[in-house]
This record gives C-alpha cells, structure tokens and sequence, in this order.
C-alpha cells in the first residue's frame, strides 16, 4: 500500500482551488492568509477586512468555535460570528478561513466558509475527518503540538482517502523543552513534507511563537523557506483580544510587513498572491 499523500504514489503535487484566483499549491506562489485569532465584533472584524484589502490580501482567517485550555476563557461568537464573516465575505470580496472545533459543527460552518480548519487540537478527531472527507471543501489540518510529520500526514491521508483532495497541512509549531516560546516552529519538518508529500505546506509564524515581537522576523523566516501559504494573526488592538492577545499583530505592524515578506519573496523566485 502507497500513501497517497506520497510524492511516490505517483502524484507529485497537489492544487487547492479556491477560486480562479486563490489556487493553493503553485510551485512559486505564496497565499497570504490574515486575521485575528477570533471573531470578537463586526467593528472589529470589520477593520481587519480593510485592512487586508488594502494589503492586497485576499483571504481573512477568523476562529468562530475556539477550543480553549482554559474553560472559563472566551470560547467564539459560535454561529453569529460565521454570520458576519458570510457578511464580511460579501462586503469586502474576501475568501474566508475558519475553525471547527468538533464534529457537531461541521455542518453548520460549511454552509459560510470557502476553507476549512482543523485545529492543532482537533487534528486526532475523527468525527470531523469522517464528515470533512465526504466533501470537496478545501480543508487546513494543523499539525498537533505533539504529532510527528508521519503522524500529521496520516490525518491528511483520511482526507484523501475518504474523497476529499482539497487539503492543506499546516506546520504552527510543536512543544519541544524550549519554554522562551510558546512552540517551536519546525522548519525542517515542513521541509520533509514539501520533499516527500505532495501535499501545499502552509506555515503559521504566529501561534508558534506566541509573542508579537518575534512574528515580523519569523514571518520572513517562513517566507525565505517557500511555503504555499503563510498565516499571521492581526488583530485591531491585540492586547485587549479575546483570544492570543499576546501573538496578534497590530494592523500598522502588519501592513509594514508586507512590503517586507513581498522582498523576501522576490529573493527565492516566489510570488505573493
Ligand atoms: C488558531 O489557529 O487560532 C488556533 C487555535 O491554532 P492551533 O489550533 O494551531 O492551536
Ligand atoms: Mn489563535
């Protein structure tokens, strides 16, 4: 039996449409994804979207169901949050990207969302991976924290092997003994992936690190590698966020870091889409 998330199972890579403009897994393009860790507002979500559209970004990640460490911590707008993001979607022509958290919303989030993501935490659910292989909808699986790369692109594998071709795996940092962030991102296991797997790696500088002042930096880092896509929080005032406050970029912060990521990007041969 051959993987079929190999590059020896005889596909060499694999493209995730989005839209006509928004395929993921082109060997020189890079998809900017942004947005903040939750929905909290239409105000607030509202000022990302301008934000990214004045940035020429075109896909706005915002969590709607959060799975939380902490039970007492704020755990999502739930269905009013994917309401304004359909809203949002309409208003500002975005592509939206956002979570389920367990198999009970799988149905609901598909009716707003053009990308689904499954959580670092939620990689091992099965109910989801059952629901989520039965359709086409282009789905994100976040690496867990403590999931090898094998391990990762077996969850990848129900996908596939349940029908559903449209997927992505997302490399956000796993828990090494290093305690001075809060994961540690694992450049070398993305790049096995993009060698053996023909499956578009996308990197999230973001929830590796966990304090904003190491994003811009590992951002650019993410960027020098060559992932299909790259995903950073933003929120518009991240210390006051519902959730990873600590990690967001401030929109500024953000929009200065573009013109940056678009250099590097020009360095290696890649374009940001
Ligand atoms: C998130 O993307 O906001 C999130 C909860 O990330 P992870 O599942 O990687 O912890
Ligand atoms: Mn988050």
């Amino acid at each position: 039996m051959e993987w079929k998330f190999l590059k020896s199972s005889g596909i060499d890579s694999r493209k995730v449409h989005v839209d006509k403009d928004v395929i993921i897994g082109n060997e020189s393009e890079t998809l900017m994804i942004a947005g903040p860790c939750s929905i909290e507002s239409w105000d607030q979500i509202e000022k990302v979207a301008e934000c990214l559209v004045s940035c020429g970004v075109k896909v706005l990640r915002a969590g709607c169901y959060k799975p939380r460490t902490n039970p007492y911590s704020f755990r999502g707008l739930e269905e009013e949050g994917l309401k304004m993001l359909a809203e949002v979607r309409k208003k500002y022509g975005l592509k939206i990207i956002t979570e389920v958290k367990d198999a009970t919303q799988v149905e609901t989030v598909l009716k707003y969302t053009d990308i689904v993501q499954i959580g670092a935490k939620a990689m091992w659910d099965y109910g989801i991976l059952a629901q989520l292989s039965k359709t086409k909808v282009p789905t994100l699986v976040k690496r867990a924290f403590g999931a090898t790369t094998q391990e990762a692109c077996q969850i990848v594998e129900y996908l596939l092997d349940g029908g559903n071709e449209n997927v992505l795996l997302c490399e956000r940092g796993i828990r090494t003994f290093e305690p001075n962030s809060r994961f540690t991102l694992d450049l070398c296991g993305a790049e096995w992936i993009k060698e053996r797997t023909n499956v578009p790696v996308v990197l999230d500088p973001s929830h590796a690190m966990g304090f904003r002042y190491g994003v811009p930096n590992l951002a650019l880092a993410c960027m020098a590698s060559g992932p299909h896509a790259l995903m950073i929080e933003v929120h518009p005032d991240p210390p006051n966020a519902k959730s990873d406050a600590a990690q967001q970029l401030t929109l500024s912060q953000f929009s200065k870091l573009l013109p940056r990521l678009k250099k590097v990007a020009n360095a290696v041969d890649r374009k940001i889409i």
